[in-house]
């Protein structure tokens, strides 16, 4: 196959809107949504005579994540003007930063399946998002939101180091994950707060050169810009193999076709005119306040990962769904700290998180935040199945579901209200498997001529008999020394 001998070369321009309560340059309102044109006033409207005021979150935003992927931080910021004329535009500029973009290289490590990558950062710099033009609810207009007009944003640029689509749909993922354990953004890309340009070139596996690139604009879905990429890709290989050119474009993807095409020149031929934003005098931070800001970084994706790994020993499986979430990992953490003195390891806390909580979370549709059992509570319950008190079937099915209803509760308390507890107690043993012997006399028989393995059958019937309740172990050497006869 001819594709096989040509490997794909990406890079992406990501756009983060940042979880500000208000605008980059002004008070209004920067969350989701809202009326049309609501979230706006004389400064985000672009009346002559405004001026604008820099939020200081924006900034300490970009500095947290900045330091989070390792970058190096400008402390000197200065802010230009891009020139364009569109309708969603109102000011006829956007304030970005051309020059001095206030974080400088940084990477970000993917863990692929079978092998770790790093991804490179070119830099990331601040800038405000422009309105949203709406064509479809008129079919003879188009609507203008200047709602999202003003909102800051963060533009993250990588170097070409990128080689799949299911590398990039990697990177995405982490750097939303990142952007969340930070609490910078929601990353959320069906609201648009994460949305990418994606550039896509290609070159015979094994050169070092590039060639030349072509980029997709505005991808606000990880399928569709992996659809993307493999149409783009295959369409540049077609185009060398027919000894034609790549021609460097701007282009769109649509989805109803699954294929990419070119912008109208209009759109794509720019000449911003850049020039220093005279509103607003350079920012200069300090040293000092740059090392506060990293002070105060939480606990990032990757030492979570290690740390369940190495502390905790669970699997790399469970430990990356454990961590995708920042509330996740720390209730789990928290939940392993309080179950390790009790005797429960890691593996057990992880199985109780994935197979209980994250199930019970679906089902009632809520977020961790609002699980109702606190971590000491879990480790009590974890606790009664680790010294064999409740088998944990029955924990599970029976004792979880009234814990979650009664948070307060110590789970013990309810093991005995439900009658739950497992009896190790040898009278009541005895009594079970007595009668479970008196009721198959063939079965017994047919053990003591030699068919060992119905130790599972008589098992079974004596944990029936005892409804659960009888403690697995002693009840296995007391079927086993009557079986002996
Ligand atoms: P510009 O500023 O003109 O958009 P840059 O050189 O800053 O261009 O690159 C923008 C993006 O394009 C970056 O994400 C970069 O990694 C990517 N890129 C650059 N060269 C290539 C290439 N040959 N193939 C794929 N991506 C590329
Ligand atoms: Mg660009």
């Amino acid at each position: 196959m001819k594709y096989d001998s040509y490997e794909p070369v990406i890079g992406l321009e990501i756009h983060l809107q940042l979880a500000t309560q208000s605008k980059a340059f002004c008070a209004d309102d920067a969350s989701f949504g809202g009326d049309p044109n609501t979230h706006v006033s004389a400064i985000s409207l672009g009346h002559p005579g405004t001026l604008p005021r820099l939020n200081k979150k924006q900034v300490e935003y970009a500095v947290r994540l900045g330091l989070a992927l390792g970058s190096r931080i400008n402390l000197r910021n200065c802010f230009d003007r891009k020139n364009y004329f569109y309708t969603d535009l109102p000011k006829g500029y956007q304030i970005t930063q051309d020059r001095l973009p206030v974080c400088v290289g940084g990477s970000l490590e993917l863990q692929m399946e079978g092998y770790r990558k790093t991804v490179r950062l070119h830099h990331i710099h601040m800038e405000e998002d422009a309105g949203k033009s709406i064509h479809d609810l008129s079919p003879s207009h188009s609507m203008i939101d200047l709602n999202r007009a003003g909102v800051p944003l963060l533009e993250i640029v990588t170097e070409p180091d990128l080689h799949s689509g299911e590398e990039v749909d990697a990177f995405m993922t982490a750097m939303r994950q990142l952007a969340r354990y930070l609490g910078i953004s929601d990353g959320n890309m069906q609201e648009g707060s994460m949305r990418c340009d994606v550039n896509v070139s290609v070159r015979k596996k094994g050169d070092t050169g590039f060639g030349e690139r072509c980029e997709i604009k505005n991808m606000n879905s990880m399928r569709f810009a992996r659809q993307a990429i493999e149409f783009e890709v295959k369409r540049q290989v077609d185009l060398i193999e027919n000894g034609e050119a790549v021609t460097r474009s701007t282009l769109n993807f649509n989805p109803a076709t699954g294929t990419t095409s070119p912008m109208r020149d209009k759109e794509s031929a720019h000449d911003y005119r850049y020039f220093p934003d005279p509103d607003l005098p350079p920012v200069v931070f300090t040293q000092q306040w740059v090392d506060e800001v990293l002070a105060q970084l939480p606990v990032l994706p990757k030492a979570m990962h290690n740390k369940f790994v190495n502390e905790f020993g669970l699997s790399e499986y469970d430990a990356k769904l454990l961590t995708q979430e920042r509330e996740t990992a720390e209730f789990f953490e928290k939940t392993a700290r309080a179950c390790s003195p009790l005797g429960v390891g890691g593996k057990s806390v992880a199985n109780l998180f994935i197979n209980k909580i994250s199930p019970w979370l679906a089902e009632t549709n809520r977020e961790i935040a609002d699980f109702p059992v606190s971590a000491e509570q879990l480790a009590g319950y974890l606790q009664l199945i680790e010294t064999g008190q409740v088998s944990a079937s029955i924990a599970n099915q029976r004792i979880f579901p009234e814990l979650v209803k009664s948070p307060n509760t110590p789970p013990l308390e309810l093991a005995q209200k439900l009658n739950l507890l497992q009896s190790s107690d040898s009278d009541f043993l005895e009594k079970i498997v007595d009668e479970v012997l008196a009721a198959n006399p063939d079965k017994v028989e047919e053990y003591r001529k030699g068919k060992k393995g119905l130790i599972g059958f008589f098992m079974g019937e004596v944990m029936r008999a005892s409804k659960g309740k009888a403690e697995p172990k002693g009840a296995n050497e007391v079927v086993l020394r009557k079986l002996v006869g």
